[in-house]
């Protein structure tokens, strides 16, 4: 049998529940397509909950303690600066957007990602397999890329109007770099060809020409604005995005021959919880709650004598201590006096982490290495309450109740980056805000620990393979084993 290519479609905030829900209800006959021709399952994303942690995760498959992204928002210790990956323009305006612009566009790639942590399209280009990359927000690969910024952009005193980049062999960012020269979708009022209609239209590019590499991966956005503003339940998300995939597959003789020479994987990033209406207090506010410290303005930068920083990242948040006379412990105190707020943890010396939470009595703590072992074959040491994180002992074995994964998820976002911080999820029904965190009341939201936040549903056709967990940082090893056999 001939070698299959291997096409990875993630498609933002894709839940399984819904997606079954769509299907059922015949509103998604693309999507359908590919469930009767293969399998539908949940897979763990890694923590926090947020795009830009996850493909991180996907593309070298480990959590962030290896690949150093630790989330959309974090305070970099070194540079004493709140990078963010974009949020929100007025945020990114907040912190200087010249130099917050260069953080998404070209440091979270070719600085942040760790360069020990090989990605799947450099490890491909090791073997000699072309790879491609469209519209992924992270890309790394072994060859130089040339993207052309819009006259705007260029404007800006950072950049020029082109940036060399290193992706796989076939990249496309937006239309800063793209395949097909007559791409439409790609304006600035489209931003700039992030967007369904243009990740679809490129793939399309490549069946059309027949140049699919032995690789390729395909980010759809949409999704994730429609599910954090119209709520979980709603289906049109998964309506629109199948219009695309039903582009793509009638770009074959058939959608049958689709499947004949090739692997797909269609899967989510992260899921979505509910986020209260706005009478059922669905907002913390950190600046209250941590009202006796001094906490670092964004338009300010972080000046001598402040405390705190605060990095949000929607329903998850990183809490920074600068000052030695304060203690982490002391902050989670005072943080799970608050029942929204749900899991809170930080790191210890000697690489423990503690546990606490607003909503479950006791404290645990837990290291790697000892005689508990989880579902994927980690050894752990507990101490304390294991019902803090829903935890479950089964002989010597441990299994996880709402927080899937959660030991070696919080042990990894604990290691990420340097500095003082505690982790901090909310609930299902609540999300975090501070100055201009962009908030989604009486609509949904990520970034947490919690279930809801970490399931994403996966769709297999085409191979009857399955990574060795169901986990995110099992899909590269999955691939690239597909891939040599
Ligand atoms: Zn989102």
């Amino acid at each position: 049998m001939a070698k299959k290519n291997v096409i990875l479609l993630i498609i933002d905030t894709l839940m399984l529940p819904f997606l079954k829900k769509a299907v059922d209800n015949k509103m998604a006959p693309a999507f359908a397509f590919f469930m009767k021709h293969g399998t539908a399952s949940e897979i763990i994303s890694p923590f926090p909950t947020m795009s830009v942690n996850v493909e991180s995760s996907l593309l070298t498959g480990h959590y962030s303690d290896v690949h150093h992204v630790p989330g959309l928002v974090w305070f970099h210790d070194e540079e004493k600066r709140l990078i963010n990956y974009g949020t929100n323009a007025s945020e990114l305006l907040q912190l200087g957007l010249a130099t917050s612009l260069k953080d998404p566009l070209y440091n979270i790639n070719h600085e942040h990602l760790n360069k020990k942590a090989a990605t799947i399209f450099e490890e491909l280009s090791k073997k000699g397999k072309n790879s491609a990359s469209i519209n992924g927000l992270l890309y790394r690969g072994s060859q130089e890329k040339v993207m052309q910024l819009p006259f705007l952009l260029s404007l800006l005193p950072t950049f020029h109007r082109s940036l060399t980049v290193k992706g796989p062999d076939l990249l496309t960012y937006g239309s800063f770099i793209k395949q097909n020269p007559f791409a439409k979708y790609g304006h600035f009022w489209q931003r700039f060809g992030f967007n369904n209609r243009f990740s679809a239209q490129e793939l399309i590019y490549l069946i059309k020409n027949h140049s699919l590499p032995p690789f390729t991966m395909v980010y759809f956005p949409d999704m994730d604005q429609i599910i954090h503003k119209k709520g979980v339940e709603d289906l049109s998300g998964i309506v629109k995005t199948d219009r695309e995939l039903q582009k793509v597959l009638d770009s074959f003789h058939s959608w049958e021959e689709a499947l004949k020479n090739n692997v797909w994987i269609i899967m989510g990033d992260n899921g979505q919880a509910v986020v209260r209406p706005r009478n059922q207090n669905p907002l913390i506010h950190l600046e209250k709650l941590l009202s006796p410290y001094r906490i670092t303005k964004l338009s300010k930068g972080v000046r001598k004598d402040d405390d705190i920083v605060l990095a949000v990242n929607q329903r998850m948040a990183f809490v920074y201590l600068l000052q030695p006379n304060h203690s982490l412990e002391e902050i989670a105190n005072i943080l799970k006096t608050d029942a929204r707020i749900d899991v809170i943890a930080w790191r210890e010396e000697e690489e423990k982490i503690k546990v606490v939470s607003g909503r479950r009595e006791g404290m645990l703590m837990f290291k790697k290495g000892g005689q508990w072992e989880d579902p994927y074959g980690n050894m752990w040491t507990l101490n304390g309450d294991i019902e803090v994180l829903d935890i479950f002992t089964e002989g010597s074995r441990i299994k996880y109740g709402e927080y899937p994964d959660a030991l070696a998820r919080l042990h990894a976002a604990a290691l990420s980056h340097k500095g003082q911080f505690l982790m901090i999820s909310a609930y299902p029904g609540f999300e975090f805000k501070y100055g201009s965190s962009p908030v989604h009341v009486g609509g949904a939201s990520h970034g947490g620990l919690h279930q809801h936040d970490s399931l994403a549903a996966i769709i297999v056709s085409g191979t009857e393979r399955l990574p060795k967990y169901n986990r995110m940082i099992d899909v590269k090893d999955w691939i690239l084993s597909m891939l040599d056999s």
